[in-house]
């Protein structure tokens, strides 16, 4: 029997789930002593902004959703305020890093925010785990439709769990052996995300998926840019399910563990999210074996600190070691069409970043704002760089280098961490299959 373990080919990457799985158990460790270090754990993040689209008004109230501030004087000085407010002044900061900016640059997959916000907070990530926190309903359940349905390129199937049987499921049924069942391709699954399990959905969804298709010809085939979108969007949904599942509050003993029934729930009886996880995941090592050093040239220009340096080097150095996982060439590759693809891109991940201003829940917006704020990192690391300028630091004069992307230290302090998000969902997964195997056996 086979728990939730796949096995095989990854679609639209360039290895299997195996090889992640063993280029996951070099870095986790290292990931996870990374994100502990002062530089990885405080972000600033403005978490009153209005929601641009429609009026939230759903506001969490459970005690799980709300955040922990923690003022500037407990924040290495060199971040406050008031020193990157005199860098702003004095260095190519102000031209360079997206770290002053209100408007986007053009090399930008998200709305990146002032690091000199005023509305920002400083959160200290360690303190404010993403877990479970209650957050559900019709808030929550419009967040995701509006990101599927309006933001993804191909209308997906979004089922509302609490007008649906779909999530509640029959049986907790493992996994078919080897993901046989998957539909390679888009071919057959009316045009939806790329390499859809046509076992994944139930009748509900595939019900609606026949009447969002629309006129769309049911056989059309989805684009590789336009799928590898789909497949980042419902990897980190998938990856955010796991973490609830996996740091999950029993409301009856009030103890914070695993919960096996919500994760086969949500993630073991739909082979496609699991597979969509890994991608994003795949994606992202790309991101961090190709961009290496452009990495540690921000940490050093943005006052990292020498020890934080050692292990992002090492880290960095271990996944240049490992095979390669992605083909970012495969894509926005072929002229004119190209480039409109990838700006039609950019501003569908951009509508996404301004989404997550309407998440309700704090903790939510938090982890939601952070990652897709790491996912547009790691999409601007591959797609901004034209493969022949050197990627530039934050103090590198930007009109010496025109093609090249600058960091500011938020976007590497997301990267970092929406990397260690995914990486600890895959070892978490992990867990789940073991429980789910012993499952009924005494303790
Ligand atoms: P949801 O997860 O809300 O999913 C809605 C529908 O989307 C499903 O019915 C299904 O049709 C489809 N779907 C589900 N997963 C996928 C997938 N991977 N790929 C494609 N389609 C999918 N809650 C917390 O407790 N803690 C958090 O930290 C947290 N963070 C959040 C961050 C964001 C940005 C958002 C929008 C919500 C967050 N939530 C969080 C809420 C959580 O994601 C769920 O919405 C909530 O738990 C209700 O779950 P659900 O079972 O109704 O389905």
């Amino acid at each position: 029997q086979n728990y939730c373990k796949p096995t095989g080919q990854i679609h639209d990457a360039c290895c299997d789930y195996e090889t992640v799985e063993s280029v996951n158990e070099e870095l986790f460790g290292r990931l996870h002593d990374l994100v502990a270090t002062p530089y990885f754990r405080y972000h600033k993040v403005d978490l009153a902004k209005e929601c641009p689209y429609w009026e939230e008004d759903g506001s969490c109230m459970n005690r799980a959703c709300s955040v922990e501030t923690t003022g500037e004087d407990h924040i290495p000085e060199a971040w406050r305020s008031s020193a990157l407010g005199k860098l702003n002044e004095t260095s190519a900061w102000k031209t360079s890093s997206p770290a002053g900016c209100t408007e986007i640059s053009d090399s930008d997959f998200c709305v990146l925010e002032d690091e000199l916000d005023s509305e920002g907070v400083y959160v200290d990530l360690l303190e404010n785990p993403e877990r479970f926190t209650g957050y559900a309903g019709p808030s929550s359940s419009r967040v995701w439709k509006a990101i599927y349905e309006e933001n993804c390129f191909t209308p997906v199937p979004f089922v509302d769990a609490s007008r649906s049987t779909f999530e509640g499921g029959s049986g907790f049924a493992p996994v078919s052996s080897g993901f046989g069942g998957l539909a390679s391709g888009m071919g057959g699954m009316g045009g939806m995300g790329g390499g859809l399990a046509a076992g994944g959905w139930g009748e509900s969804e595939k019900r609606l998926l026949g009447s969002l298709a629309g006129p769309r010809d049911p056989d059309e085939e989805v684009c590789l840019e336009k799928r590898v979108f789909y497949r980042v969007i419902s990897g980190l949904h998938a990856s955010i399910s796991v973490h609830i599942c996996d740091d999950y509050l029993d409301q009856q003993t009030g103890e914070w563990a695993p919960n096996l029934d919500c994760f086969i729930t949500r993630i073991g009886q739909h082979p496609e999210r699991l597979e969509n996880m890994y991608f994003t995941y795949v994606l992202l090592l790309r991101a961090l074996s190709r961009s290496g050093p452009q990495l540690v040239r921000t940490l050093d220009a943005t006052a990292g600190e020498r020890e934080t340096r050692d292990r992002l080097e090492q880290l960095v150095r271990v996944a240049d070691g490992c095979p390669s996982t992605f083909d970012e060439t495969s894509m926005f590759s072929g002229g004119k069409e190209a480039e409109l693809l990838k700006s039609e891109f950019k501003d569908h991940f951009r509508n996404v970043s301004r989404i997550m201003d309407c998440v309700g829940c704090d903790k939510c917006r938090l982890w939601g704002k952070m990652q897709i704020t790491g996912l547009g990192t790691a999409l601007k690391l591959l797609f901004s760089y034209d493969g022949a300028t050197p990627l530039a630091s934050p103090t590198d004069d930007p009109t010496a280098a025109p093609h090249a992307v600058a960091l500011s230290r938020s976007e590497l302090v997301a990267f970092v961490n929406t990397l260690h998000r995914l990486s600890e969902s895959l070892a978490a997964v992990d867990r789940f299959r073991t429980l789910w195997a012993h499952r009924g056996e005494p303790a």
